[in-house]
């Protein structure tokens, strides 16, 4: 077994009073991308910045962060030691420097001789389809264009771990298709691990084979990405992956509804087909446009099971709105 391309373990990061990240462990594979998923605010750049070395793990209470690349401890050390191939949102270019001077800076910074760092930006710069503008500087480029340069710049650098944080945002959508599938085929062939910071759902799926989804600063559900986006662990993962009806029993269970099953309206009574029974007294979660709704089923309500149907004939004007969106 080769080593990880990057173990966290009990990252934790409060600003003030904000706890931006708490106890923090993932792995990622050689060979592997992982998705680090979840709404604005949840921490993923957080985590991102840490393995990244821009920002130093709490030491405070608890079990004390570590983060490892390639199998190597490098909590301690500063970003420039710790090999790390990095593209963020703004893909912070060089100006002054053309595009084959700005993809060999790693190499260069790494002690490669200027002819070897060129040589390996030349590679860089293929692999991403842009042999043909090296000679360009950061500002004759298009959006694109930049985030291909920000990439191979990453790549040049022969890091066994790539960070890319939401690396497509600032394109279009047309781009942003196109592009999505050229960096999962890139992912695979370069070999390296990839954790990649993303709010959308759907650019993890088509992007990673892995997901870990984060909550208000912890992580809350990781596994393959097919097994996450379809059995997510409770009601608030489905909803936020999308599933437009989700039950939640007290024990936290989600039990998805598949999407053609109810439209719930103010006052509407509803029929849904779910996979599991259900109890008088049981409360459930059901995933609404408005946000999350719980109620208590009462003896007439709980489903009857109708093959693998269940009919709730439930007044929604009794539901109680619990939470308003998905922000935390
Ligand atoms: P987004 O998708 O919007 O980039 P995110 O999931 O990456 O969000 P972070 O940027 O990691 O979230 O922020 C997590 C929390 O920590 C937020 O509440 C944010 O306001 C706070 N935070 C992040 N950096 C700092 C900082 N330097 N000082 C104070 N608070 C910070």
């Amino acid at each position: 077994m080769p080593l990880p391309a990057l173990t966290t373990q009990h990252l934790a990061k409060s600003f003030g009073s904000t706890h931006a990240v708490q106890d923090v462990s993932l792995t990622v594979r050689a060979g592997e991308t992982l998705a680090l998923l979840g709404p604005s605010g949840c921490g993923k750049s957080t985590v991102l910045r840490m393995v990244a070395g821009l920002e130093r793990p709490d030491t405070g209470q608890g079990e004390v962060g570590r983060v490892e690349v390639g199998g190597r401890d490098v909590t301690a050390l500063p970003p420039e030691a710790r090999h790390i191939g990095l593209v963020f949102q703004d893909y912070a270019l060089f100006p002054h420097l053309s595009v084959l001077d700005n993809v060999a800076y790693g190499p260069r910074m790494r002690g490669a001789t200027r002819a070897e760092a060129h040589g390996r930006a030349r590679e860089a710069l293929e692999l991403v389809n842009l042999p043909e503008l090296s000679a360009r500087k950061p500002a004759q480029l298009s959006g694109g264009q930049a985030q291909r340069v920000a990439l191979a710049r990453a790549l040049a650098t022969g890091s066994p771990l790539l960070l890319l944080d939401e690396p497509l945002s600032n394109l279009d959508e047309r781009l942003r298709a196109e592009l999505r599938n050229d960096l999962r085929e890139l992912f695979g062939r370069v070999g390296a691990g990839v954790l990649l910071v993303t709010h959308d759902q759907r650019e993890a799926l088509a992007l990673a084979g892995q997901v870990a989804v984060m909550r208000a600063g912890q992580l809350v559900q990781t596994g393959a990405a097919r097994d996450v986006f379809d059995q997510p662990a409770t009601a608030w993962v489905a909803a936020f992956l999308g599933w437009a009806n989700v039950l939640e029993r007290e024990d936290g269970q989600a039990l998805l509804i598949p999407e053609d099953a109810v439209q719930l309206g103010e006052g509407d009574a509803f029929t849904l087909t779910a996979r599991h029974a259900t109890e008088a007294g049981e409360t459930i979660t059901v995933a609404h446009p408005l946000g999350l709704l719980t109620l208590n089923l009462s003896a007439r309500e709980v489903g009857r099971i109708d093959g693998q149907t269940l009919r709730f004939d439930v007044n929604m004007t009794r539901v109680q709105r619990v939470i308003n969106d998905l922000k935390t």
